[in-house]
């Protein structure tokens, strides 16, 4: 259930909705949007009557949500929630395409540098690399651990650039946490709850991918026991599905955008680098994400990608990127979006004189 205050409800109405909401024994969550704030009940809801608030001072209305995603839904907030990195300019879900690149994983010190700068050279306006890996077989590389996460944050440093980083285990999620400005849970975790109720916990926003074999319901409730461990800051990445089809290394599931989007107001992050798994399809499957209304999208990005620890594949060169950059921006555009540099609002006297010549 959500209790909707009026948008002139003062802080005083809004915590004694809270108070009455814990006094009922069901968890209050206030949700601050830009017109009004909603003050969303989870938890145990026997014995809660929506009377009782709808007489309360500041209530517009109380609604019942019939879905299972109670804080992550679109009804509980119409606007979208915008991610701002601290310290920066960034802000995720807003009209700009924020471009995350990188290699699949860090490799050493000079490959990481060498690689930030590149994809920052492109337009990339955040660093992407993995330290701790989730590979099918033990025997793989399984990422530079803490080293690598060092090697990042001196890349950050060099560049400017966020770095965004997976976390496996809710034993590493300290350090982490203490380096990189995004947690990134990946596709095989997506479904471990006790990490995603410790990254709940912890002040850093979260990009929770989707889970090669999970329904987008599914992946909703996983988002759903972050946010209702306190941590709204997350963003849902569409990163493909394992289906019967091998031409490709996973399904790109473009649906899951649109679909996504409109039952929830987190913003949408699309992989096509892992949703394909061959560089050459990776153009077209990002252009296509921003046309669907994705966010931001992740690349996989390497100076030498046949040369790449991991992914080499699906990793575009730096070359590949900056094409693509170039190409994205013409599609953002024709979305009413932006990649890069914002457009410079239209001067309409010169618009009268270029109209008045022609
Ligand atoms: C990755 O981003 O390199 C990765 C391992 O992704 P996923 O969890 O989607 O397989
Ligand atoms: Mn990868």
């Amino acid at each position: 259930m959500i209790v909707i205050m009026k948008p002139e409800a003062t802080r005083a109405e809004i915590e004694a909705v809270i108070q009455r909401a814990g006094q009922m024994g069901c968890k209050p969550h206030p949700i601050y949007g830009e017109n009004r704030t909603v003050v969303a009940l989870v938890g145990d809801l026997t014995g809660v009557s929506r009377e009782v608030f709808d007489e309360m001072n500041g209530v517009a209305n109380t609604m019942r949500i019939q879905e299972q995603h109670k804080l992550t839904n679109r009804a509980t907030r119409p606007d979208n929630t915008i991610i701002e990195l601290p310290g920066t300019n960034i802000r995720i879900g807003s009209t700009e395409i924020i471009v995350m690149a990188g290699p699949c994983s860090v490799e050493g010190r000079s490959q990481i540098i060498e690689n930030a700068i590149a994809v920052k050279e492109a337009g990339a306006k955040i660093l992407r690399g993995g330290a701790f890996k989730p590979r099918t077989s033990p025997y793989d590389f399984q990422g530079l651990g803490e080293e690598g996460l060092k090697y990042l944050a001196e890349a950050r440093e060099v560049t400017g650039l966020p770095i965004i980083t997976e976390v496996m285990t809710v034993e590493t999620l300290p350090m982490v946490a203490e380096y990189s400005d995004i947690l990134q849970i990946g596709a095989r975790n997506m479904q471990n709850y006790g990490l995603l109720q410790a990254v709940g916990k912890v002040n850093r926003p979260v990009m929770l991918k989707r889970g090669m074999s999970g329904l987008i319901k599914e992946w909703l409730m996983c988002a759903e026991y972050i946010a209702s461990n306190g941590n709204y800051n997350i963003m849902l990445c569409e990163r493909g599905i394992r289906t019967y089809e091998t031409a490709t290394r996973n399904t790109f599931d473009l649906n899951a955008i649109p679909v996504v989007k409109q039952s929830s107001h987190l913003p949408v992050v699309a992989d096509p680098s892992h949703g394909t798994g061959y560089r050459e399809y990776v153009p077209a499957m990002a252009k296509a994400s921003v046309a669907a209304g994705a966010d931001a999208l992740i690349l996989e990005v390497h100076p030498d990608p046949d040369k790449a620890a991991s992914d080499g594949r699906q990793t575009m060169s730096v070359a590949e990127f900056a094409k693509l950059m170039h190409d994205l921006r013409r599609v953002a555009v024709a979305v009413d979006r932006f990649v890069g540099e914002a457009p410079s609002p239209v001067n309409v006297d010169e618009l009268a004189e270029l109209e008045a010549l022609a």
